[in-house]
């Protein structure tokens, strides 16, 4: 069944009403059999597992093509859960340019716990293969990269991690498994902050872990979960089984847009650069026409000639684009990502952020031009 089937059709809750969507299981408590030993449906209280979440679960990992998944409250909340899988001493290779708040969470919450990690970029595996450690468990990547818009060859990673026997995680939250499937590429463990894309309304916060295989590690980070309660609630979960059966019908429009869009800027004298996996004048545009299957995804950034200050007034022009953080909803979206990630960040000055939502591209390019123009 293709994917678009599925996430209409396949794991949904059945209703004794008859009731055609799933219902809302908000209880957190079970009941049990009468020897008191059993629980005839499985579950036992909400912070282990409940009826929504559980399907949910169903759902993304028959997207991720994994042998289990696990929903979390946040998309950090998911990532705390494998930096609490590691032990102290061990060290952690991450991309230069991974989402800001992962490299942050390291060094503020877990560099007491004796983790560390070293920055590298994963587009170059000389610089990659120097980075590891005999210490380093961990391979942190994440394609294509934010903000940069870095494409990274997953499998050649994965080869590398082999030979030095770390786990590798993917954070697919840009590209979504409807452009990429990083566990058919080798990867163990792919990380989704589900508040984007597959929210895609900018209404939910939620993350998830899938997993290729259903080892101990996995076992270890589930009772993460279950002891340190970073759970989904069962309305969230239902909302996010809700905004799946859309998820193909909207990546394909945010793709589409995003690519049209891109095109367009390419050509404004007034944009210096645009960086976006689609065009071929990006650094990796090889790569990730091999691992990118169908499209390019919604999210692209661009400079703006002129500095910083143009960036900001280019942006205070738009008015179809909202100014704000976050991606992948129906929206549009704009950021100065430099002032988002504060005065460490490494991200250029005159770089803006765009998550292309599924209006009318031609009302974006027409806000961009009046915009463009203004400047
Ligand atoms: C937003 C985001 C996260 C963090 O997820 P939250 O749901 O905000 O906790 C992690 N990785 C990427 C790539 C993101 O865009």
């Amino acid at each position: 069944m293709k994917l678009s089937t599925a996430l209409i059709h396949r794991h949904n809750i059945k209703d004794p009403s008859g009731a055609v969507m799933s219902p809302i299981i908000m209880a957190t408590t079970f009941e049990r059999s009468e020897d008191q030993l059993t629980m005839p449906q499985g579950y036992v209280y909400s912070r282990y597992d409940n009826p929504n979440k559980h399907a949910l679960e169903e759902k993304i990992a028959e997207m991720e093509g994994g042998a289990v998944c696990i929903s979390f409250a946040s998309g950090l909340a998911a990532a705390t859960a494998v930096f609490q899988s590691l032990k102290s001493g061990d060290h952690i290779v991450m991309a230069d340019d991974t989402y800001f708040s992962m490299r942050t969470i390291v060094h503020t919450l877990y560099a007491g716990f004796g983790l560390s990690y070293t920055l590298a970029d994963f587009t170059d595996p000389d610089a990659l293969r120097q980075a590891i450690r005999p210490n380093t468990r961990l391979l942190w990547m994440e394609s294509p990269s934010n903000p940069a818009i870095k494409v990274t060859d997953l499998e050649a990673v994965v080869a590398i991690a082999r030979q030095h026997s770390c786990l590798t995680v993917a954070d697919n939250t840009w590209a979504t498994p409807f452009y990429t499937r990083p566990l058919d590429l080798g990867v163990d463990i792919v990380l989704h902050s589900t508040t984007k894309y597959f929210g895609g309304h900018s209404d939910i916060l939620g993350g998830a872990l899938v997993f290729k295989e259903n080892n101990e590690k996995t076992e270890f980070i589930k009772n993460v979960q279950r002891y340190g309660g970073a759970v989904p609630s069962p309305f969230d979960c239902w909302l996010l089984c809700r905004s799946l059966t859309t998820f193909t019908a909207r990546m394909s429009i945010h793709s589409a847009n995003a690519m049209k869009l891109a095109r367009f800027l390419e050509k404004e004298p007034k944009i210096e650069r645009v960086l976006y996996p689609g065009l071929p004048s990006h650094p990796q545009h090889t790569v990730a026409a091999r691992q990118m299957k169908g499209g390019y995804g919604g999210m692209l950034s661009i400079l703006v000639k002129g500095g910083r200050e143009n960036a900001l007034k280019l942006c205070g022009f738009l008015n179809l684009f909202t100014h704000a953080t976050s991606l992948g909803g129906v929206e549009s979206l704009i950021e100065h990502r430099k002032s988002t990630e504060g005065p460490d960040s490494a991200t250029p000055d005159h770089l803006l952020r765009i998550s292309v939502g599924i209006e009318d591209v031609s009302d974006l390019i027409k806000d961009f031009k009046q915009a463009l123009k203004r400047l």
